[in-house]
């Protein structure tokens, strides 16, 4: 069949777009679903069709029915000095946005740290969760199969990690119950992947074991109490990815100089946006801006964007010390990796490498500098608010 024919048969809805695939080469394919579009819609997408990215490799592992690659500016922010466990250096940080003025504002925050010696990060929780929904006869047979999990971890750990050479079954916690249904957190890590495939293939041994000894039928491999791709508290207790605490004590100088304010109007601000504001709403995220320096990162290196939603929760605290600024970032749900599912791209792959992260045993190095650059971009603009009240204050008393 030539080109135009399949594009035809797509037209007249006589093939299905992904049997394209089983015609031609991943390339092919890709070129004929994005003519079948343009001669659908009389449209031109002459850019979507420019790429370098290997279409077959990623048609295997990273995307179904393709038709070319999005592009988006990317930009650096930097020199960041890092105080880390695991990355203790200057970096420079690639960010993929739309956003203007957000690369500049997180690079106003780098300079600030920079200047002042570095940010320090530590992560301090490493997990990747699964917990399936399974049902049992009643809560009193629900208390039974809560504890056939208790009973059996050993052998539970030994299952699921017969399926993988780095995850690790750590525990299984939480077991909730409503009613007759039964939610197990299986609680792993996973090495420098993510790792959720990981987790769902490891957890689904465990519930083959689970059928083929007890009377419960697990009714999702996700049950909503991992909680993946969703914000929810038992992240923000329990942690989920990296828990990355990063943060700074700013001499008074310098909070003066880079962000044209002082540590008591950052503090003043903090206090009302960051903390009352957000209870006030009802919000799970106590914080100014952490989804847009975690989405402009994740986007760089190949992250699973979905999961800014996750990287979006956490706190932001501010102290005045005798005039210096401390401040601090938290993190607890950060799902990030330096291997596996979209850090393979090519364009992924590059951001990682300006970081120096690309690869195993380098996932809690990045997670450090995921939260450094996020203390960045938090710096920059609660400084800007603090400094937009110091001018309205200075204007006010000036009139006075
Ligand atoms: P993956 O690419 O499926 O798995 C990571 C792979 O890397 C594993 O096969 C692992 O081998 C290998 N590996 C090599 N070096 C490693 C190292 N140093 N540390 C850890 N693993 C290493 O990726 P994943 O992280 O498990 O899952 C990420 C993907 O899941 C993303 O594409 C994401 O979009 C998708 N996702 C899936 C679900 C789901 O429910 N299935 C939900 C959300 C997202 P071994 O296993 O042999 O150790």
């Amino acid at each position: 069949m030539s080109n135009q024919e399949i594009i035809d048969k797509l037209l007249k809805g006589e093939m299905k777009l992904y049997q394209v695939d089983k015609e031609v080469s991943a390339k092919e394919a890709t070129d004929i679903r994005r003519e079948f579009l343009e001669q659908k819609y009389d449209i031109e997408l002459s850019n979507i069709s420019n790429y370098t990215l290997d279409m077959k490799r990623a048609s295997a592992r990273n995307i179904e029915n393709s038709i070319g690659v999005l592009q988006l500016p990317m930009g650096i922010a930097g020199p960041l000095k890092v105080n880390g466990q695991y990355c203790q250096r200057e970096v420079f940080v690639p960010l993929a946005t739309s956003e203007g003025a957000l690369v500049a504002s997180i690079n106003r925050g780098a300079s600030t740290i920079t200047s002042s010696g570095g940010a320090n990060a530590r992560v301090i929780s490493d997990i990747m969760t699964r917990a399936p929904a399974i049902k049992c006869d009643d809560a009193g047979d629900a208390l039974k199969i809560r504890q056939w999990f208790i009973d059996n971890f050993s052998e539970l750990k030994e299952l699921a990690e017969s399926t993988t050479s780095h995850g690790k079954l750590i525990k299984i916690d939480p077991i909730l119950i409503v009613g007759n249904y039964v939610y197990p957190r299986f609680v792993y890590s996973t090495g420098d992947s993510m790792g959720m495939n990981m987790v769902t293939i490891a957890s689904e041994k465990i519930l083959d074991k689970l059928a083929s000894e007890t009377t419960a039928t697990h009714l999702a491999l996700s049950g909503n109490v991992c909680v993946d791709k969703k914000p929810a508290a038992i992240n923000i207790v329990e942690g989920r990815g990296k828990s990355v605490v990063a943060d700074i004590l700013i001499p008074k100088d310098i909070v003066a100089k880079k962000l044209k304010t002082t540590a008591e109007a950052i503090v003043e601000v903090n206090i009302a946006k960051n903390l009352i504001g957000s209870a006030a709403s009802g919000s799970m995220a106590y914080n100014a801006h952490y989804a847009n320096m975690v989405a402009a990162i994740f986007l760089a290196t190949g992250q699973d964007a979905a999961h800014v939603v996750e990287g979006s929760l956490g706190i932001t605290t501010a102290e005045n010390r005798n005039g210096d600024l401390y401040f601090s970032v938290n993190l607890p749900d950060l799902p990030v990796a330096t291997v596996g599912g979209g850090t393979s791209l090519e364009v992924a792959h590059e951001g990682l490498e300006i970081l120096g992260v690309a690869g195993s045993g380098k996932a809690r190095e990045f997670a450090e500098i995921v939260a450094c650059t996020v203390l960045a971009g938090e710096l920059s603009l609660i400084g800007a608010l603090a400094a937009g009240h110091l001018a309205r204050a200075h204007q006010e008393l000036g009139r006075g």
